[in-house]
């Protein structure tokens, strides 16, 4: 599904504009990246399009359709996100990737640990585990636990993949490691990516710049850099 932000604009508080008319377009099967400094609006795109606030001006459509009109079921359905940080239940990793995905087979939940380089240990329960502290967090790394939502992703398929600053917590190697495992994930995927910096979405068909609401520079990676 092709998504298409058109004239989107936003407030959370009406005297301070977020988003002044921001447009542009995710072709189906390809990856933007929108980068712009910390506060520049750009979770709030992904908020958006999830439909956790509504834009107050413009559209956002998915295969043409104003995500308006599509029931949360649907949209849920057809969007997956690797958020910034994951919050894990206190049980095993294949519990975990396979929570509110009844339906899947336990190969299947294993070829999604795979892919996400977890396959060996999905069924240790992480340090940390204690069957009488139930609320106890899990004790996984930051790697770790992105690795557990990228097989969660996996397993659920979604058409549309929002990464949030999906390697931010993390250090240059396992960023470098979950990069690739992402890579697999998002290819044929209609992909929006969140991130920081532009050394992170060197891959994006497109980058869009985000500054002071609008869109300042878009680009490839190369034209991006040589325009520096
Ligand atoms: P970015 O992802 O680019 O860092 P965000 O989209 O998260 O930026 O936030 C954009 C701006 O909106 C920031 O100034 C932030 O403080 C503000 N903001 C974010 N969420 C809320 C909210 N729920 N209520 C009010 N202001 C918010
Ligand atoms: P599921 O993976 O069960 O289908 P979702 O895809 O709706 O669930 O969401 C995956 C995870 O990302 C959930 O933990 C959800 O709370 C979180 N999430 C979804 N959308 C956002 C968003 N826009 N900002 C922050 N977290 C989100």
């Amino acid at each position: 599904g092709a998504i298409v932000f058109k004239d989107v604009h936003f407030a959370y508080d009406p005297a301070r504009p977020i988003l002044k008319g921001i447009s542009f377009e995710v072709p189906a099967g390809k990856t933007v990246a929108v980068v712009g400094p910390s506060g520049a609006g750009k979770s709030t795109l992904s908020r958006l399009l999830y439909r956790f606030y509504d834009v107050q001006q413009g559209s956002i459509t998915i295969d043409g359709q104003d995500v308006r009109s599509l029931t949360q079921k649907s949209l849920r359905a057809a969007i997956g996100m690797v958020p910034q940080d994951t919050v894990l239940f206190n049980d095993t990793i294949a519990y975990n990737i396979r929570y509110g995905r009844t339906s899947a087979s336990q190969a299947e939940v294993e070829a999604a640990a795979d892919i996400a380089q977890i396959g060996t240990f999905i069924e240790t329960l992480p340090e940390g585990y204690d069957a009488m502290v139930g609320e106890r967090g899990l004790k996984l790394s930051g790697g770790e636990k992105q690795r557990v939502a990228i097989a969660r992703t996996v397993l659920k398929s979604p058409p549309i993949l929002i990464l949030d600053e999906a390697t931010s917590a993390l250090d240059t190697r396992t960023e470098q490691e979950i990069q690739a495992a992402l890579d697999i994930v998002s290819r044929n995927r209609t992909t929006l990516v969140i991130a920081h910096r532009l050394s992170t979405v060197i891959q994006a068909d497109e980058i869009i710049v985000l500054k002071d609401g609008v869109i300042a520079e878009r680009g490839t990676h190369g034209e991006l850099i040589d325009r520096d």
